[in-house]
Formats: C-alpha cells, structure tokens, sequence
C-alpha cells in the first residue's frame, strides 16, 4: 500500500430511499463515524415528491417539485449537521421505487466511485412479526434493499458486470462490510452514546415532515435507542445486520 492511500480516509456509503431515512436508521452511528474519520457519502434514491400531507388535493407535478425541493434543501442541512462529505440524489420518483437493474448499475457507479468500504442500506426482508409495521417497509425501502445487495455482490467487484461503467474509468471496487438497517435479525450495535443528541439535531432539519416540535419524537427515539442497546449491554445503540464480504 503507497503513503497516499494509508492517509486517505476509510470511505462509507449510505444508500437509502428517501431523504431523513438515513437519521432515523443510522444517524447517530454515521455521527461516530466521521468522529473516527470516515468520509461517508449518503446517496438517497428517491427525489422525495410524495412526501406531502397524506390529504393533499394539489398533487400536481409542480407541488412534488416543491416538496421535492424542500426536502433536499433540509437533507443537505441534516447531513452538514452529521459532517457527512456529500449528499448525492438519484432523483427518482418517490413512491415508485423498483430494484431495476438501472438502480443497481447506479449503485454500483456510487461504491466504485468513492471506494467504498463499508455499505449501509435499509432491510429487502418483509417480516411478519406480532409487531408488524406497515410503515417500516415502506416498497421504497424494501426496493432500495434489494438494488443494493444486488450491487454490492457480485456486480461493485465484477469487471464483467456493467461493462460501460469500465469504459467511464469506475473499475471494480469490493465493499468489506453490509450494514442492513431494520434487518430481521440484528446482530451488531453500535454505542451512540456520544452522538444521540447529533442524530436528534439531525432530525431536527426535517421540519416538513416531522415538524417544529419533535419533543415527543426525540422521546420515541430515546425509548427506540435504549431497546436497540439492551440486547448488547448498551445504553444507547443503533443495531444492524452486518455481514463481511
Ligand atoms: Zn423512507
């Protein structure tokens, strides 16, 4: 290994469906991260459209535009407040997200680009638990799960998968570590102890969708940490499935 690529620092990719899904899963933790010197760079998949009152009438081109706009305008703020390097959108339409193989060649253009090492996404796996949520697997979710496990293995370290991303220079590029928000079975956490209150500040700039009072919401998120760390001795945790390629 040369000198330059010993200082470069350890790259992460965040690839989530819509903007705030990355402060709700895993805030807290991409916090420690840049704290510990990763560069980690969030790639949200959708263009947020739908995220508008569930009663709205104008639900015209426009006004998704305009939702749209504000919801990125507060995903940047979100993501300078957690020391994220950058913020790349896809800018799909929300609520219509498919595990294309055009995704998946778009994924696997982000982790060859910037390297990356570690890969967090949200959970493919629909599980029918007594606690069940519909709101957890959003198909935007579960659509974003599935592009990115395709991506990571085998196509990010295959030369033969995406051809034409060889020819714009992205060579292949192998992720160490999946990190899966909201998977079935957790099995890594992640002491966030030090960085609860920067996942809440984060949460705070998605003033659209949560509000200007989140009092209740930081105590959800409070109650939703403790149980994350119970199983691993921690006070406070975010969890994951994590699996090393
Ligand atoms: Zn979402």
């Amino acid at each position: 290994m040369t000198n330059s690529a010993e200082e470069r620092p350890q790259t992460a990719l965040v690839v989530v469906a819509h903007p705030d899904d990355a402060e709700f899963g895993c805030g807290a933790t991409i916090a420690a991260w840049v704290r510990e010197g990763w560069a980690v760079t969030l790639v949200v998949c959708t263009d947020g459209g739908a995220g508008g009152p569930d009663d709205a009438t104008d639900v015209s081109a426009e006004a998704r535009r305009r939702i749209s706009d504000t919801r990125k305008a507060e995903q940047r703020a979100a993501a300078e407040v957690l020391g994220l390097q950058e913020v790349v959108f896809l800018d799909l339409p929300d609520g219509q997200l498919e595990p294309t193989i055009a995704l998946r060649r778009e994924i696997v253009r982000q982790i060859r680009r910037v390297r990356a090492v570690r890969l967090v996404c949200q959970s493919p796996d629909r599980v029918w638990a007594p606690s069940y949520a519909l709101g957890r697997y959003h198909p935007d979710h579960l659509a974003v799960g599935t592009a990115v496990l395709a991506a990571v293995y085998p196509a990010a370290q295959n030369s033969w998968d995406f051809p034409e991303l060889l020819a714009e220079g992205f060579m292949p590029s192998r992720v160490k570590e999946l990190w899966v928000i909201a998977a079935p079975h957790l099995n890594h956490a992640v002491d966030i102890a030090a960085t609860f209150e920067v996942k809440l500040a984060a949460l705070r700039c998605h003033v659209s969708q949560l509000g200007t009072d989140q009092t209740a919401l930081a105590e959800r998120m409070r109650a939703w940490a403790v149980e994350r760390g119970e199983p691993f001795g921690l006070a406070l945790a975010e969890a994951f499935h994590r699996v090393e390629n």
